[in-house]
Formats: C-alpha cells, structure tokens, sequence
C-alpha cells in the first residue's frame, strides 16, 4: 500500500477503505508516514469529507494507536461527558456528584487544558489538600464505593490524535468536522466510556459559531459512537453568553457548590438536569427521560448530590468543609464593580470577550507552563434580557493587580446595554439523538 496512492483517492473524492485508513493512522504512530504526505491527506480529508464508515474507522484506528483505559471491575455503565469548550462551564463538577448520587457510576480522567480558565483538575486543585493521583486500584475502589472518582491524564492514549491534532493546527485543517468528530470521540472511547452524552456549545463563545455548524458536529459524533457500539447522544447548547454566573477557578467550585445545593443560576441548573438526565437513561438507571430528570431533582433538593460530593472531596484528601464554608476556598484580594452606564436591557455578553478577560487576570492559561492564580475572574451580575439601572453593578471583577485595567475595559466594551427589551436566548437549541 502506498500513501501517495490513498491520498489520490481521497483528493478525487473517493471513500478509503479500512485497510488504507488503519495504513495510515499506524504510520503516523509509528512515523513511517511523513508530515507531507500526512497533511496532503488531512486538507483532502478537509476538501472531500468522509462517509460514516470512514468516521468510524479513523476514530477506532486512533483508539488503536495507544493505551485503553481499563475500567474492567467497575459495576454499572459507565458514562462519560463530553463539552465542547466554553466560557465558564462548571457542569462537570456538578454533573458528577449528581448521576453519581443517581447510581450511575462516574469514572472520570479530566485535564487541565488551556483556555479561559483552568480544567476541571485546576478547578478541583483549588480545594486545599485534594489530589488526583490514585493508583487504578484506588480508583476502581472509589468508583465501586462512592459512585465517584477524578484522576489527572496518564497513560498513552490516542498518540495519533495527538500527531495530527499538531499538523492540524498549522497546516488550517482543525475546522474539519470528520477529523474534529473522530478526535474527540477517540479519546472519550480509549478513556473507557461505555455511553457518552454530548453537549455541543453554539454561539459566540463556542468552538462552533452557528446552529448548523454545531448541528453537524453533533450528528457526526453522535453517528461514530453509535455504529461503533457506544451509546451516544447529544444535546446542543447555547454559548452566545456565559454559562451561569463565574468565569474563573476558584469562583466555579463556589458556583458548583451553590448549584447542589438548588441555590445556583437558573440557566447553569437547567444544563445539568437536561445533561444528567441524558446520562442516567444512558447508563440504564431510568427508563425515560422524565424519570431520570424527576430523579436529578430529588438528589438536589433531598442534599444527597451535596453529601456525595463532600465524600468524594473528603476520599480525595481534600477539605470537605468548603462545601459548608466556600470563604475557604482561594480569593482574590480585591473585589471591583462594573456597573452599569445607562438604564436598558442587556443585549448581549460577548462570552469569548468575558473568557478572555478573565484570562488577562490570570484565571486560564495561554500557554502550557503558565501558573494560574485560582482565586481570581468574573462573576456576572445580569445575563441577556435582564434590566438594568444606571450605576447597577454588570459584573464583579475578582483581581489580585494583574490585568485589571484590561479586564474592566473588556467587560465594559462586550456587556451591550440598549433600550430594547429582549427575550433571554434558548439555553437547548436541539437534542440529537
Ligand atoms: N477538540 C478536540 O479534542 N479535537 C479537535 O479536533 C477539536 C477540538
Ligand atoms: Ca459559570
């Protein structure tokens, strides 16, 4: 078999066969396939598409070039989540303790990342004493014992994902929803997910900018899992605005705390029962999803999500008290209004413009090495829709000195005010089932 030969094919427009695919994938893990050859294929992948099959067998050939997470031993279907990106999305750390408290076991390998703000592991980190280094034994134990259990990424999964995300990202091929669709549903498949429910941001503050974008990423993953005997379904969801009210570290984990308890913001809530209630009917423990969304709200409102997710920080060596007392928790040394310049409604909250001033605080990383300072970033004080007073406060700013003038400049500029009352955007814009 020949590189060049595959690579014709696919430029005319022709559908690879599994054996060519798997040629490929295994000589980019093993380096036989130069980045030339590599990235002629990705831009005809990019140019010509690839059917469902195909899909799928890129996407198992990816899991095959690396190390499978073993969940044997684990009781119960485990389901995995998967967002993609956003700007304050703290559903993780809710969504856990919530389908735990369900029964449904929650086995999660979570990362750091760059972005806005830190990942769900810096998130966790800012809970004094908690770590995520557990042997695969103590992990399958917790997972048995609690529902419940976080680690930090070990192992080689997916190398092939990794080589061609890199070639991707410099030869202006990421934007490919084949090759976007099988890298995300390969590493959720090597991580040892048995059923994946999907939320796929759309909006301004989303990788995917429009409904229809965001529509055919859906399908595209929603089509992989299921023809390779992963349960997987998708709802689509709005990130024209930031999800809930805190943009930052330190602030989410508060954010959480507030949400199991019932008392946080109601768009952020409304995510986490849509989203939980997808993962209970996945993972076999309701019927339907009314049943499922009926069991959510019982383990908020009865304080079982809340007692779990204090086992879970207390079995991780943290400090559960923060559940009770969140002033534990880091913070920033000073706190600053941006209010409000006239009377109006909010329009708009450009969600990557708030992202990005968060950042300039030093709340997310832009590069790999950088320290994140947990305590700092944003919080919201009206979302779209909402009317305001002159002077009223728009947002707090949560600042230990970096990046401040910046930051309130930001959130000044992308809160828009005008006369017009609006309707606040749909927080679900489409289930894909
Ligand atoms: N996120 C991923 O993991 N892979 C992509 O290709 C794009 C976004
Ligand atoms: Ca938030």
């Amino acid at each position: 078999m020949r590189m060049v030969d595959i690579i014709a094919k696919k430029r005319d427009g022709l559908s690879l066969s599994d054996e060519e695919i798997r040629f490929f994938i295994e000589g980019i893990t093993d380096g036989s396939v130069p980045d030339y050859q590599a990235s002629a294929l990705l831009m005809s992948i990019f140019f010509k598409d690839m059917d469902e099959r195909e899909r799928a067998m890129l996407t198992m050939a990816m899991v095959d070039s690396g190390d499978r997470i073993d969940l044997a031993g684990i009781d119960g279907t485990l389901v995995d989540k998967h967002s993609t990106g956003g700007v304050g999305d703290t559903t993780t750390l809710i969504l856990g303790p919530l389908v735990a408290a369900c029964g449904v076991p929650v086995a999660k390998m979570s990362g750091r990342g760059l972005g806005h703000t830190g990942g769900t592991l810096d998130k966790l980190e800012s809970i004094e004493g908690f770590h995520i280094e557990l042997t695969e034994a103590q992990f399958k134990d917790q997972v048995n014992r609690l529902k419940l259990a976080v680690i930090g990424q070990s192992g080689n999964l997916t190398p092939a994902d990794k080589k061609l995300y890199a070639l991707r990202d410099v030869t202006a091929t990421v934007d490919s929803i084949p090759l976007i669709a099988s890298s995300i549903m390969s590493k959720k498949i090597a991580a040892g997910a048995d059923a994946i429910v999907l939320d796929v941001k759309t909006g301004e503050g989303a990788f995917m900018k429009t409904d229809e974008d965001a529509r055919l990423l859906a399908e595209a993953m929603v089509g992989i899992g299921n023809s390779v005997g992963r349960r997987t379904l998708a709802v689509i969801s709005d990130m024209s605005q930031p999800l809930g009210f805190a943009v930052g570290n330190a602030l989410e984990v508060k954010e959480a705390i507030d949400t199991l308890k019932g008392e946080g913001p109601e768009d952020l809530t409304r995510l986490c029962i849509e989203l939980g209630s997808r993962m209970i009917v996945a993972g076999g423990k309701a019927e339907t999803q009314e049943q499922a969304a009926d069991m959510v709200k019982g383990v908020l409102s009865d304080g079982s999500a809340l007692g779990l997710f204090k086992a879970f920080i207390e079995a991780q060596g943290g400090d559960p008290d923060i559940v009770d007392h969140p002033g534990k928790l880091p913070s920033a040394k000073t706190v600053l209004n941006v209010d409000a310049p006239e009377d109006g409604f909010v329009q708009a909250i450009g969600a990557d413009d708030i992202g990005l001033a968060a950042m300039h605080l030093g709340a997310g990383r832009a590069t790999k090495d950088e320290e994140i300072d947990l305590g700092v970033g944003i919080v919201l004080k009206k979302k779209v829709g909402d009317e305001v007073r002159k002077g009223e406060p728009l947002a707090e700013v949560h600042t230990n000195g970096r990046g401040t003038e910046t930051a309130i400049a930001m959130i000044r500029e992308h809160i828009k005010i005008g006369p017009q009352r609006i309707a606040p955007p749909p927080l679900i814009h489409a289930d894909i089932q």
